[in-house]
């Protein structure tokens, strides 16, 4: 074993893993779409890490955007106006076309939702949060709380008051529906929702979040007019409509937000990822005008240290401004579409493929045991033989680097990648879904 990964063994605790069961790859260096490892093996990024890495490795704008914000003003505290801070609020509420809105910074996605809790509690003076099973929003506690997969349950019983409801995912209906179209889907899901909001007093309910477009859980799109349908319902019930678009922002799906998609307009928006693409830690809730406006006579009470931190804003400047410069809702268009072909041919070809989901370059494969029984490859929670670690480990072998959650394989490389590198990456995975259809014979 390397030296560098002895020690990291050492020393290190690895995020969501048994430490004994881990073996980290040792990573040299990174760029564009692509990392090494130790042995110099290349890898095709097509997660973007953790769907951040949306420019890719080594841009040279945003190193320079860190090296000068370093040399000018590495750090000031969060109550002082700063030039880069001014400027990058206002250009993450251009780019969100919510006029009036402001912004509230923070380190990171959790740390967003956190705080949208606590602007949607503070607005209404209600205290009831809702969020949707098959959602992931962080691992501190309140995200926890929020999450409605599997990764909140060590938090529990967690905090009072957070209720979880189902959204659209027509796939995984109950057989019953029997969906003929997708305006029955929207129907269902609405009354549903509109059902559990009833049941639950809406004079108690502060904020019903959604990611926008599902993500880790597996790209799961709201059908054509569901969000108009929730809108209305929140219009209705004085309730604070919440976007987390942590995920799914910053270009993901094309639009600089998700949101831009859906004709609806959020109360409030969280960030993360996209913003700064990982090159130094941000994140951050979008606040409507009319949300803000609660707190110009009353206290705020949401405060970081960090909040705002120069590094980071320096960052998301520059980030915003490579996102224009190389075309990048353009790019996503395009090879969005490639995508889409490529993924809508392996549902047809590959016995194991039950679904795919795809909007811009957020996109995922839903694997099954049975395209008939929709059988998922592995049970829910429940992966005792570690199979999809073993479907992504063989697609590592061929240089294809993703990760998966529960039975999904994502695939959601970084927004500046090519069509012939798209193809290459694609013909790997067309591969392994070979051998999985093979494994499942
Ligand atoms: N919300 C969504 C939709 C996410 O995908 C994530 C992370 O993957 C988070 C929130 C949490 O963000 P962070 O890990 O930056 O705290």
């Amino acid at each position: 074993m390397s030296n560098i990964k002895e020690q990291g063994l050492k020393y290190n605790l690895y995020s969501w893993s048994a430490q004994k069961k881990i073996n980290p790859m040792v990573v040299s260096k990174a760029e564009g779409i692509y990392f090494w490892d130790e042995d110099g093996k290349k890898y095709f990024d097509m997660s973007a890490q953790l769907v951040n890495s949306n420019l890719g490795h080594g841009h040279p704008k945003l190193i320079q955007a860190i090296k000068d914000q370093a040399e000018k003003m590495a750090f000031m505290g969060p109550g002082y106006s700063v030039d880069v801070r001014s400027e990058a609020a206002q250009k993450i509420v251009e780019l969100s076309g919510l006029e009036g809105a402001k912004v509230f910074f923070t380190n990171a996605g959790a740390e967003a939702n956190e705080n949208a809790i606590k602007f949607a509690k503070a607005y209404t003076g209600k205290w009831k949060i809702f969020s949707a099973y098959r959602s992931y929003h962080g691992a501190t506690f309140g995200a926890s709380a929020l999450t409605g997969e599997p990764r909140r349950f060590i938090a529990e019983p967690g905090v009072p008051g957070f209720i979880k409801f189902d959204g659209p995912y027509a796939y995984r209906a109950p057989k019953a529906c029997n969906f003929k179209s997708e305006e029955e889907v929207t129907e269902f899901y609405l009354e549903l929702l509109e059902n559990q909001v009833l049941y639950e007093g809406p004079d108690q309910i502060a904020a019903i979040f959604f990611e926008t477009v599902v993500g880790s859980n597996g790209i799961l799109i709201p059908p054509k007019g569901y969000y108009e349908g929730v809108r209305a319902l929140c219009d209705k019930h004085n309730i604070v409509l919440v976007f987390d678009e942590v995920m799914a922002g910053f270009y993901r799906t094309g639009s600089a937000f998700a949101f831009h998609q859906f004709g609806v307009k959020p109360d409030l928006v969280t960030f993360a990822k996209g913003s700064t693409c990982g090159y130094v830690p941000l994140g951050g809730v979008i606040l409507s005008e009319k949300i803000a406006a609660t707190f110009d006579e009353k206290k705020m009470f949401n405060g970081l240290t960090y909040s705002a931190h120069p590094m980071g804003c320096a960052t998301a400047i520059a980030t915003i401004d490579a996102y224009k410069e190389e075309k990048i809702a353009e790019n996503v268009a395009a090879q969005g579409k490639v995508l889409a072909e490529i993924l809508d041919e392996f549902e047809k070809k590959h016995a194991c493929v039950g679904q795919v989901r795809h909007i811009g370059l957020f996109s995922c494969v839903e694997l099954v045991k049975s395209k008939e029984t929709r059988e998922a490859i592995v049970p829910f929670n429940n992966d005792k033989e570690g199979l999809m670690p073993k479907i992504v480990g063989m697609l590592k072998v061929e240089g294809f680097s993703t990760y998966s959650h529960e039975n999904m394989v994502l695939v959601c490389p970084p927004l500046n990648i090519t069509e012939a590198e798209l193809r290459e990456a694609m013909a790997i995975l067309d591969k392994v879904l070979d051998s999985v259809d093979n494994m499942i014979k």
